[in-house]
């Protein structure tokens, strides 16, 4: 495998020089065949002494400059100066075979200079919930990083309880944060500042250079593609649950996955990390807190922007969400795109319905797909009996055959259409809960059977009908907390 390492040769000033270090027994628990085939790298490589070797062994270490990067961060609206990479490094850069770069970063790779007395670890749950989370997330096709492999090992760590270590391998176009350009400008290192943009520029921003405005192309571009990804995570039911700048990714993918959720219940306002006391990263906060942390992103554009430009950019966002956020939901719902004023009204029936007796989500999509053509021959009760309100279901999909009725398309069509936007297989937390018991014995067949389903969610397939299953009350509300 053989990386390059521009951020670590180009940006020494804004990263130091670390080696993982190596844990006791690594094996790889979990490898992601079809990303590994994506980028080019051999599943040999991946399989055990090459990349134990290659990771931890002197003697080929020399091939690898990784480094842990630093940056800041708002956490929970406070400014941090003090982060970075503390359980985690930069391997390099991989070119793939398209002939673009993803970063290759060991998340869980021991302490760094910025891991402030924590043991630069991370636990095999935290890193089993962010393997399976990125690649459902994929193919949800929801902007995120995603995980090549797993190691899972046999030194033990204690968090609530005594856990044991692991990593993953993350890839992404590059780890760089909305709070590494906020640790620079409120650190007021103007030349690193001026580093990182002109880095960005050349790699990840070329079309902004060609444009009058780079510098309001660049936080534009951000600005949309956040919106983009925000709009995602609302559509599919998606609860982040730590949202600090130093989590949110210039790229505009999902990123750092923690104690995030997907919802069972639609209860708008869920708050899925129980640190959160205020609920500042609930569900139906996420449009507004992204639109805060891009304002803290914007900040550190204010050397090069004035304010008109910079509320230009940030007025961008609102738009991008709204725009694909309808446009995912229309999909969800099978209405006809072009019909904004009334397939709005459809949905926010639909979510105010679901919302008002707290219906499972992800299944209330599948229903409405499921009973599409009984809905068409006026049959509306066949739907409607699966929710507590029936009655109040059945009026709605009275109204929906009409909107249906005004499109073009038959039915057959848009039923067709709507098994391919609404999963069967979700990647619940109560699903997760038993992959990590039975992981934590040694046993990943769980785990890779949930891998698989969540790989294809839309795919009927009877040995993973087990994930199409919402849970019961004794399985909801798995709390979560950011200790990792
Ligand atoms: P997170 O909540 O995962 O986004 O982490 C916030 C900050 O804490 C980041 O700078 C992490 O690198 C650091 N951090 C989290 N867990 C650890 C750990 N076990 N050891 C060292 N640093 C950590
Ligand atoms: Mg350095
Ligand atoms: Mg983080």
């Amino acid at each position: 495998m053989q990386l390059s390492h521009r951020f670590a040769e180009q940006l020494p000033e804004l990263c130091h020089a670390v080696k993982p270090f190596p844990v006791k027994a690594p094996r790889v628990a979990m490898l992601n065949k079809s990303l590994a085939n994506e980028l080019g790298v051999s599943t040999e490589c991946l399989k055990g002494e090459y990349l134990f070797s290659l990771l931890f062994n002197d003697t080929h270490n020399p091939a690898i400059k990784s480094v842990a990067q630093k940056y800041g961060g708002h956490q929970f609206g406070q400014w941090n100066p003090h982060l970075g990479d503390g359980r985690g490094v930069l391997l390099g850069e991989l070119k793939t075979p398209k002939g673009t770069f993803v970063d290759l970063h060991l998340k869980g790779s021991g302490q760094t200079p910025y891991s402030r007395h924590a043991d630069g670890r991370a636990v095999l749950r935290s890193s089993i919930r962010e393997y399976l989370a990125s690649e459902a997330l994929h193919k949800l096709n929801i902007p995120t990083s995603r995980a090549l492999c797993l190691i899972a090992s046999e030194e033990p760590l204690k968090r609530d309880f005594m856990e044991s270590a692991a990593m993953i391998i993350r890839t992404c176009p590059s780890h760089i944060r909305f709070g590494h350009f906020e640790y620079f400008f409120h650190s007021k290192q103007w030349d690193l500042l001026d580093q990182l943009f002109d880095y960005c520029f050349t790699y990840y921003f070329q079309t902004c250079t060609r444009k009058d405005k780079p510098y309001l192309a660049m936080l534009t571009d951000i600005c949309q593609r956040t919106g983009h990804m925000i709009a995602c995570w609302q559509a599919y039911g998606f609860n982040h649950g730590v949202m600090n700048t130093d989590n949110m990714s210039i790229h505009g993918i999902t990123f750092d996955y923690g104690p995030y959720t997907f919802l069972d219940d639609y209860i708008p306002g869920y708050i899925c990390n129980k640190s959160d006391h205020t609920g500042r990263y609930a569900f139906d906060k996420q449009a507004s807190i992204a639109l805060w942390n891009l304002n803290a992103l914007a900040h550190a554009f204010s050397s090069k922007l004035n304010i008109d430009e910079l509320k230009k950019a940030l007025a961008t966002f609102e738009p991008s969400f709204l725009q694909h956020y309808r446009y995912l939901m229309q999909q969800r719902l099978g209405l006809n795109t072009n019909d904004t004023a009334s397939s709005s009204a459809c949905i926010n029936g639909f979510l105010a319905l679901l919302r008002d007796e707290a219906a499972d989500y992800h299944l209330s999509f599948l229903y409405l797909t499921e009973h599409l053509l009984d809905i068409e021959k006026g049959e509306v009760d066949e739907f409607a009996k699966h929710f507590k309100n029936s009655d109040a279901f059945s009026e709605w999909a009275l109204k929906y055959k009409s909107v249906l009725l005004n499109g073009k398309a038959d039915w057959h069509t848009i039923q067709n259409s709507m098994y391919q936007v609404n999963p069967r297989y979700v990647l619940r937390n109560h699903f997760m809960q038993e992959a990590i018991n039975r992981a934590e014995t040694g046993d990943f067949t769980y785990c890779d059977s949930l891998f698989k389903a969540v790989s294809q969610p839309t795919l009927f397939k009877p040995e993973f009908e087990i994930f199409s299953k919402a849970p019961k009350q004794n399985q909801k509300g798995i709390a979560l907390s950011c200790s990792s």
